[in-house]
């Protein structure tokens, strides 16, 4: 048996109920052989791979708050600190119904890869809880971050572990959980949290980043084939602060967001998603209602119930901004027999190993989440950079360094495909390119 496949089977066997931390271990780890096979007695002799898929620490905390009613409940919280090699932790928190340990290790695995493109010094983690914002009042979600980050703060710190927003985590939240940080701990350490408010310590453009990050590496790939986003129609789903960020950059460069989508169903605005409906977006994450249909009629276009756009809706690039393993297998399949050239992946693991290996096999282009969407956290580095050096820089200073950063993220890429002798296939590329730089620090360092 080779090392990689008696790795993954003795990750099976050890976590048998976190099937998301197992799907994604497997895509990962089957598409770096050819670094492994190159160096197999190195890397085996200092466990490398059984390192890498073991979280140096995973914390786990009981969340009391109290509702509007005086109603007091208990969630659960966690902080999965999974890899340091390269910096200090690095990773979002998603407060959302139905994450658990799995989703917090799949997560924080993927991102330390995807940590390591963005050529900053951040190791990857990953947090939050199965606390549900939907619904819920401005003074629940504060007392909610309050309690939460009164157990976080022992974890983490601006040179340990700095998280950030992710799903249900936005900038009033961070907000909150900053304020109750600060009171706890004294010092006015804003390095500790990212996606700050700017006027205390926050970046320009980090609302912005995982969007025009997605945009932008997309340029990219469409730049190989000397085509570019103007023109171009667009499929998203989600409609949060990522389908935000990424149907404004669309917009400006020309191309058309015909749909978004929430829980109940997507919207299909054949004129395109832009100027004061991309502003609209915004109102609809802060209203809490969760729903898209709210565009439709807004705005007078079709709304489908219960369903996503994936295989339904003809377009020239799809871009699921939404969450994980929205994209089956039937979607792929759907998607192919329609036509849609590439799959721009933007939220983190969006298709399932089965539909992408269908898509690729099918000519598909598919662009993976861990480089796509790697500009929102390279702009959390760009953020802490700032707070390290008491400095703010203008928006453009930080999109352009995020332009090049996502840029730099393709040349790595196919630097590593090269290197190996392979063809154009992102999803191996970023895989091998991430993990080269986590490995080789590892190595560095010694077992510990
Ligand atoms: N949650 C985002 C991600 O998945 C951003 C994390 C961060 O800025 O630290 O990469």
């Amino acid at each position: 048996m080779t090392y990689i496949n008696e790795v993954i089977n003795a990750t099976k066997d050890k976590n048998p109920n976190q099937p998301q931390f197992l799907q994604t271990i497997e895509e990962v780890l089957t598409s770096i052989s050819p670094a492994v096979e190159q160096n197999e007695r190195v890397l085996r002799k200092n466990v490398i791979l059984e390192r890498l898929v073991e979280p140096d620490r995973q914390i786990i905390f009981r969340v009391p708050w109290m509702d509007d009613n005086g109603v007091y409940h208990v969630n659960t919280g966690y902080r999965v600190q999974f890899n340091n090699a390269i910096g200090p932790y690095k990773g979002g928190l998603r407060f959302q119904k139905d994450v658990n340990l799995d989703t917090m290790k799949f997560l924080a695995f993927e991102q330390t890869f995807k940590n390591s493109l963005t050529s900053l010094p951040m190791g990857g983690g990953k947090g939050g809880s199965d606390f549900d914002p939907v619904g819920k009042s401005d003074d629940e979600i504060m007392r909610f971050c309050q309690s939460f980050m009164t157990e976080l703060y022992r974890h983490i710190g601006p040179n340990m572990d700095v998280p950030a927003g992710d799903m249900g985590v936005g900038g009033r939240e961070i907000g909150y959980l900053f304020g109750q940080y600060k009171k706890i701990v004294g010092d006015y350490e804003n390095g500790v949290l990212t996606g700050k408010g700017l006027s205390y310590g926050g970046s320009l453009i980090r609302p912005e980043a995982t969007g025009f990050g997605a945009t932008y590496f997309l340029e990219e790939v469409l730049s190989r084939k000397g085509e570019s986003i103007e023109g171009k129609t667009f499929c998203l789903s989600g409609f949060g602060n990522v389908a935000w960020g990424a149907a404004k950059k669309i917009s400006e460069l020309g191309g058309k967001v015909i749909t978004l989508s929430g829980p109940d169903g997507y919207i299909l605005d054949k004129d395109g998603v832009s100027a004061e409906k991309v502003d609209y977006m915004l109102e609809m994450r802060a209203s809490n209602r969760n729903l898209v249909k709210d565009y439709a009629g807004k705005f007078g276009c079709e709304f489908v119930a219960g369903a996503k756009p994936w295989g339904n809706v003809k377009a020239d690039v799809y871009m699921p901004c939404a969450r994980q393993n929205e994209i089956l297998l039937d979607d792929a399949k759907k998607m192919v027999a329609l036509g849609v050239p590439i799959l721009n992946e933007v939220s983190n693991m969006p298709t399932t190993n089965e539909a992408l290996a269908y898509l690729q096999a099918n000519g598909v282009l598919v662009a993976p989440s861990k480089a796509v969407n790697a500009g929102g956290v390279a702009t959390s580095g760009l953020e802490m950079s700032q707070n390290s050096g008491r400095l703010s820089w203008s928006a453009d200073e930080v999109d352009r360094q995020l332009r090049s950063i996502m840029k730099g993220i393709h040349t790595q890429i196919t630097d590593a495909l090269d290197s190996y002798g392979m063809e154009y296939n992102l999803v191996a590329g970023a895989n091998l390119a991430g993990f080269k730089k986590v490995a080789d620090a590892m190595l560095a360092q010694g077992i510990y």
